[in-house]
């Protein structure tokens, strides 16, 4: 699982190197394909429950499950990347969001507190404590930051296959769930709303967007629990 998510951190390392005005979201898609392949490996996302691409690629209030397609991305606008690969059977899944060249001050704070509300999860993410710790602690981060935050869709353990038992909340509270002991690996993926945590899917069956059209950010990592604590396999 470590080699799987150090490529999906490779992956997104290149997407940064590569995200720019004016490239379509298709292209960025075919970019991180060549990568994940170049390196012996799949894109996990490729045909999953029919999904048509390798990546997930989300723009501005898009939250999720983007389609990449003819789309133009540009200059101010926050762009989610969400990358899966599976590297001789087991899997890895992480997302950050890329701001393209300038963007508003709050699109910017609203990036920075979601990898923030991450970063406070996975340092929940230890033997002993439950579940309900690591979303209590997402949850407290961007609410104090006056985000909405999405209920509709969780995060998931993951290994053998990319979504496995439990569901990973983002919401909740510490005394939720079940106890996380060594050797649990779960994705931990806020997804956070500049306005209404309400969310809804466009017709394409798969793009979920914010309710009321504001930005919104997703940063995600899969994390072992381990005897010395959050073990973050997606790093590279
Ligand atoms: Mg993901
Ligand atoms: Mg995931």
């Amino acid at each position: 699982m470590r080699r799987a998510g150090r490529l999906v951190a490779l992956t997104l390392d290149m997407v940064a190197e590569s995200i720019k005005d004016g490239m379509t979201t298709k292209q960025l898609d075919l970019l991180i394909e060549d990568f994940i392949r170049s390196h012996g490996a799949v894109p996990a996302f490729k045909d999953y429950q029919g999904f048509p691409a390798s990546a997930c690629i989300s723009i501005d209030d898009e939250v999720v499950h983007g389609i990449p397609n003819q789309r133009v991305i540009k200059e101010g606008e926050i762009v989610s990347v969400d990358v899966g690969t599976i590297v001789d059977d087991f899997y890895g899944d992480s997302a950050r969001t890329y701001a393209v060249g300038e963007v508003s001050v709050a699109k910017r704070a609203l990036m920075a507190s979601t990898l923030k509300s991450l970063m406070a999860g996975i340092d929940k993410a230890r033997k002993g404590n439950k579940l309900g710790a690591v979303s209590a602690a997402v949850q407290a981060v961007a609410e104090a930051d006056g985000y909405g935050v999405v209920r509709q869709l969780v995060g998931h353990g993951i290994g053998r296959k990319m979504h496995e038992e439990p569901q990973v909340p983002n919401f909740g509270l510490p005394s939720d769930g079940p106890v996380l002991e060594t050797g649990m690996v779960i994705a931990i993926e806020p997804m956070i709303n500049m306005g209404t945590h309400k969310v809804k899917t466009m017709p394409d069956g798969w793009t979920v967007v914010t309710a009321d059209g504001q930005p919104s950010a997703h940063f995600e990592h899969t994390v072992a629990i381990s005897d010395n604590g959050p073990d973050i396999l997606t790093l590279a």
